[in-house]
């Protein structure tokens, strides 16, 4: 199988901006394993201004300058801690950013498919993130949930999984409504299930539920189904790809 996987900065770091080692190394493991297992993986990994703030020891930034120079920070640190994790396993990774215009333009799209292409050939984990830096609001795709079902849809991927810090869909935010359930699987997103989703989550990441519909609607148009659940245990990958019931999924429109 080719399965895109996004993890969010909540997984990925403390509200600090340190990074969650635990989270992280389990997360690394189980993805080395199921590439031994001979699937196909790309990661859209979230982090650069959350570890960018985290090492420069400020509050997450607001400003689009101050952004800019923690994503230019934080990504370094992002890949050098992955490129050390996954080394450990024998596992290869390639960092590639993009922005919207990469996806807008053809033959910008056409050259991004090519070297994801190459990469998976070359048995390397692609690691995809926004171009922070350089993106500014109106350039930027904005979230890594959408990108995460853009990545999934011109690769053609059988899988999207968008790791976060909830176990998936409730019927009511789980947060302020105990009694809420989790929804194991939808079929089709109404206007009813998207009322269910409220604004960004964490403090550190960007996305929220609001996103997470938005990647499942162009994910699940584009044939492919897609997964929420909780990046805490990373062993639910292993459950996502065989099928079993874990988080919520969103049944891919088979053509
Ligand atoms: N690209 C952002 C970062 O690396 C994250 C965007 C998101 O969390 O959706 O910090």
């Amino acid at each position: 199988m080719r399965i895109v996987v996004k993890i969010g900065t909540s997984t990925l770091a403390y509200p600090s901006g340190r990074l969650n080692i635990r989270h992280t190394e389990e997360l690394v493991k189980t993805f080395s394993d199921l590439q031994n297992a001979g699937h196909e993986l790309l990661l859209v990994s979230s982090g650069a201004i959350g570890m960018g703030a985290g090492k420069l020891q400020i509050d997450r930034p607001q400003d689009m300058p101050t952004k800019q120079a923690a994503a230019a920070v934080g990504q370094c640190e992002l890949m050098y801690t992955y490129d050390q994790l996954f080394n450990a396993y024998s596992h290869t990774v390639g960092q590639i950013l993009v922005t919207r215009e990469d996806f807008n333009s053809p033959t910008r799209l056409m050259n991004l498919e090519n070297t994801l292409y190459r990469l998976l050939q070359l048995r390397v984990i692609p690691i995809i993130n926004e171009n922070d830096s350089l993106a500014t609001e109106e350039i930027s795709v904005g979230d890594n949930d959408t990108m995460g079902a853009l990545v999934a849809k011109y690769m053609k991927a059988d899988l999207l999984v968008l790791l976060s810090d909830i176990d998936g869909l409730y019927t009511a935010d789980p947060h302020t409504h105990p009694e809420a359930e989790l929804i194991p699987e939808v079929k089709q997103i109404t206007p009813e299930l998207e009322a269910l989703a409220g604004g960004a989550g964490s403090r550190l990441g960007t996305g929220g539920m609001a996103t997470k519909l938005m990647a499942a609607r162009l994910a699940t148009a584009a044939g492919v189904d897609m997964v929420i659940a909780n990046g805490a245990d990373p062993l639910v990958l292993y459950d996502i790809v065989a099928g079993r019931a874990a988080g919520t999924r969103f049944v891919g429109r088979r053509a």
